[in-house]
């Protein structure tokens, strides 16, 4: 691609003034695989242009992580990374923005012990439990962007010659992030208006349950008292806005943890940790999950919810129309940043505090007793298709269609 260098500039951009929104004097942490070093170069200078006080990065690399998890002793997964834990809960707490640049092979740890990759994801997710709560209530900005590497475009693009994989991938997520578009930041202001407005109209209606219908699911959701349906755009602690998503097409609020009875089956393969999970069901009784079947990676879904109680519960109900543009691009992208904004989605675990009213002051006891589920993990799985309905119940018992065939019906 020609014009690809002019292109990385302007997605730095974005992701530097829209997704985490680096104010002067601020510090910005990044995370990021090797493989992206010239992209994390570009934000770091726009950063530092706009007067960051400082720019870390935290760097990883696929090869090292499959090798620790292949051969690193086992207690590496149980003992808690409390120094890195620590590090960045500080630089959360003296208002540090963060920005997770991600360019994952969804095969990267194909093959592992799953007991292994459970083991790091619950030790890590009870070490971050501090930073967890700064993120999820909005005390800090934070957002994540992806870029292609040639193992994930691989993935995607099986049927595209090999050296053109990375430059359709490129092309797609520039597409996704509306960087095709004359003046991208506009478009991002206009884009999140109208999910503002979806947001809207549901807080509005303040439903007390939903119920979704399409092939394999029957599902009923309640919703908890005070909910807040959100939308791609937050504001932190001190009053600025960020993206935390980029790209984000959903409008999303939380469920109330026992709330949920019914059967949802998974309309796409869902990438976690390095494996692929894929057409599974989910079953629920009082918002517990009582049973899981998956085709491919039953292992890893049931590892999954077996991390905490609380991943046994959802924290998030997200509506996406099918008419949405990575939904209409019909690609998969094994990645969840992408394939959750094509789809309606709920997520297994913690829920958004900011998703109840008064919820970002109230501490994780307080939210527990309003009905909010918290757990060490929060993973999205994808639901929608161009065959669900649901419906809004209202505290009187009337039922209007929210989505019909997959789409908002209002
Ligand atoms: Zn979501
Ligand atoms: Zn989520």
């Amino acid at each position: 691609m020609p014009q690809l260098e002019a292109q990385l500039s302007k997605y730095a951009d974005l992701a530097v003034q829209i997704g985490v929104n680096v104010q002067p004097g601020q510090t910005l942490i990044v995370s990021a695989p090797i493989s992206a070093a010239e992209f994390v170069r570009l934000i770091t200078a726009k950063a530092y242009a706009i007067g960051a006080s400082q720019v870390k990065v935290n760097w990883s690399d696929e090869f090292i992580t499959r090798q620790q998890f292949e051969h690193a002793a086992p207690e590496v997964f149980t003992k808690p990374p409390t120094w890195f834990a620590g590090e960045i809960t500080e630089f959360a707490e003296n208002g540090a923005a963060f920005l997770h640049v991600i360019a994952e092979d969804p095969d990267a740890l194909k093959g592992i012990d799953p007991e292994r990759i459970a083991n790091y994801q619950k030790t890590r997710g009870e070490a971050l439990t501090k930073f967890r709560e700064l993120e999820m209530s909005d005390k800090v900005s934070w957002s994540i962007v992806a870029i292609p590497s040639q193992a994930w475009a691989d993935k995607v693009f099986p049927e595209v010659p090999a050296d053109e994989r990375v430059d359709k991938l490129w092309e797609a997520i520039f597409h996704t992030v509306r960087l095709d578009r004359e003046d991208p930041v506009a478009a991002w202001q206009e884009h999140l208006d109208i999910l503002e407005q979806k947001a809207n109209v549901l807080n509005a209606k303040k439903y007390k349950s939903l119920h979704y219908i399409a092939p394999g699911t029957d599902l009923s959701i309640e919703l908890p008292e005070g909910h807040l349906w959100a939308q791609g755009d937050s504001i932190n602690a001190k009053g600025h806005s960020f993206v935390a998503n980029m790209p984000t097409e959903e409008v999303f609020t939380a469920p109330l943890k026992t709330g949920v009875n019914g059967t949802v089956r998974a309309t796409k393969p869902l990438s976690y940790g390095g494996n692929i999970i894929d057409g599974f069901s989910i079953t629920f009784e009082q918002g517990r999950i009582v049973s899981v079947a998956a085709e491919q990676g039953q292992e890893a879904l049931e590892y999954l919810i077996g991390l905490d109680e609380g991943a046994k519960y959802l924290g998030e109900v997200a509506l996406v129309p099918h008419k949405s543009p990575i939904s209409e691009s019909n690609i998969l992208y094994f990645n969840t940043l992408f394939d959750e904004n094509a789809s309606n989605h709920l997520a297994i675990g913690t829920a958004y505090a900011f998703c109840l009213e008064g919820g970002k002051d109230m501490n994780q006891e307080e939210l527990m007793a309003r009905g909010l589920n918290t757990s060490v993990t929060h993973v999205d799985f994808m639901i929608g298709s161009a065959e669900m309905d649901i419906y809004g119940i209202t505290a009187d018992g009337t039922r209007e269609p929210v989505f019909l065939k997959g789409n908002w019906a209002f």
